[in-house]
């Protein structure tokens, strides 16, 4: 388990591997579904410097409702 860098969770967990070992890792936050690839900068991989105005809270999360509509269909 990796600890989420977007709301801190412990549950994150490893989900896809480079094709050539080693060059880059995916891992995903079930909590928060934040996905961030081990290559990316620190401030997106890193808990402890995550832009602290994007972090989320694992109490507010089932709160968070406000999902943009589906646009309509164009004919
Ligand atoms: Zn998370």
């Amino acid at each position: 388990m990796t600890t989420c860098p977007r709301c801190d969770s412990t549950e994150a967990q490893m989900v896809a591997e480079s094709p050539v070992k080693g060059a880059w890792t995916v891992y995903s936050c079930p909590v928060c579904f934040y996905t961030w690839r081990s290559t990316e900068d620190e401030k997106f991989t890193d808990p402890a410097k995550y832009e602290p105005a994007f972090k989320v809270r694992q109490e507010d999360i089932p709160n968070a409702t406000v999902v943009p509509a589906i646009a309509q269909r164009i004919k």
